[in-house]
């Protein structure tokens, strides 16, 4: 049977998430989680969810006896997650959780060891870790196509609108442009060079301090350094069009991504040249794979677990701390 999932926080990404489930073959939309009454009832009627599926921010521990739900996908503002994960973890649900998992190491640590606790599964909306030409450049890297890699650039930013959203409020967002979307060049240079680094630099810029307050990062340029030797240049921004970009660099190939971690479709290239793989809408094939993951222990060719996500966070936290410091930090 489909995993059954419920979908806390029904906003922009929840929406695209429901409908990308529309064509899932292994998870189904069974339940919503919601603040405002008129939304689930829209969700109702739109997707066939019983009543008795429907919860709120107050009474949703109780979900603990709905045997019509496995899993709550938590798709809220990201300061929020680290709580609401926490819930459903002791309701006894499965939990997918949004990208940033939260908004500092220590926070998604405590995540990751009360699904722990609680035995159930916690994985992270990592949707590029299903995307077939980003699986296919990590393929001609695991296998050599590329020689020993020397260098990735991850560029990830855009220019963010309406200065009162969630994303420009620290008490929210845990951060700006880096929470939001630098972390996509952070755990890109990961998957793509295949190593953890070791040493992280950065360097912040802000033009606008109305529009980004203190804590909010608007820019910032950091570099990471990987045991192999191997240099990663990153920038993460709310302020520039059009960087959505991974360039992979080995001793005997080269790979780029340009868009990278776009909603699609995805276009890459390598020194053999264009590739082919088909666009499948990424959150599609996300939710199959996780519902495979959680019902049948199926291993993904990149983790999208809660430990995957603190690696993440831990450089984060590291970036964040070589901005204040102007200081090379060190990472265990
Ligand atoms: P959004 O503002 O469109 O939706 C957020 C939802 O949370 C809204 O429905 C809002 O009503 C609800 N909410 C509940 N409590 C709230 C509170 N106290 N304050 C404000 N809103 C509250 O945002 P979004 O774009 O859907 O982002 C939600 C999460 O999804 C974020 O963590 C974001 O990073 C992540 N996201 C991931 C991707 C991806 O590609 N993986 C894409 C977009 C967003």
């Amino acid at each position: 049977p489909p995993l059954r999932v419920a979908i806390m926080g029904l906003g922009s990404y929840g929406t695209r998430v429901a409908e990308a489930m529309r064509d899932c073959k292994r998870a189904r939309l069974t339940g919503v989680i919601s603040g405002t009454p008129a939304k689930i009832t829209n969700w109702q009627s739109k997707y066939n969810i019983p009543a008795a599926n429907c919860y709120n921010y107050e009474n949703f521990d109780r979900i603990k006896d709905n045997h019509d739900i496995d899993a709550v996908y938590v798709i809220t503002p990201n300061a929020l997650h680290h709580d609401q994960v926490i819930r459903v973890a002791k309701a006894g649900k499965h939990v997918i959780c949004e990208k940033p998992m939260a908004v500092n190491a220590k926070e998604g640590q405590e995540m990751v060891d009360a699904c722990k606790k609680a035995n159930v599964k916690l994985l992270v909306g990592y949707r590029m870790h299903f995307e077939p030409k980003t699986l296919e450049i990590i393929r001609m890297r695991k296998e050599g196509e590329l020689g020993k890699i020397g260098f990735f650039q991850g560029l990830s930013g855009f220019t963010i609108g309406d200065p009162t959203q969630w994303r420009l409020n620290k008490a929210l967002s845990g951060g700006g442009a880096m929470m939001d979307i630098g972390i996509y060049s952070i755990n890109g240079a990961r998957y793509m060079v295949g190593e953890e680094p070791v040493w992280v630099t950065a360097q912040e810029t802000k033009t606008n301090p109305e529009k980004f307050k203190p804590g909010v990062d608007e820019t910032i340029q950091f570099q990471l350094g990987f045991p192999s030797g191997a240099v990663a240049s990153c920038l993460s921004t709310y302020s520039m069009n059009n960087l959505d970009r991974f360039f992979l660099d080995g001793e005997k190939g080269w790979a780029e991504l340009w868009p990278a971690t776009g909603y699609g479709p995805i276009k890459g290239r390598t020194n053999k040249g264009e590739l082919t793989q088909p666009h499948m809408t990424h959150q599609t094939v996300q939710m199959d794979e996780m519902a495979a993951i959680i019902q049948e222990g199926k291993q993904p060719v990149v983790p999208v677990d809660g430990d995957e996500a603190v690696r993440d966070l831990k450089i984060i936290d590291a970036i964040y701390e070589a901005v204040r410091t102007g200081k090379k930090v060190e990472l265990k």
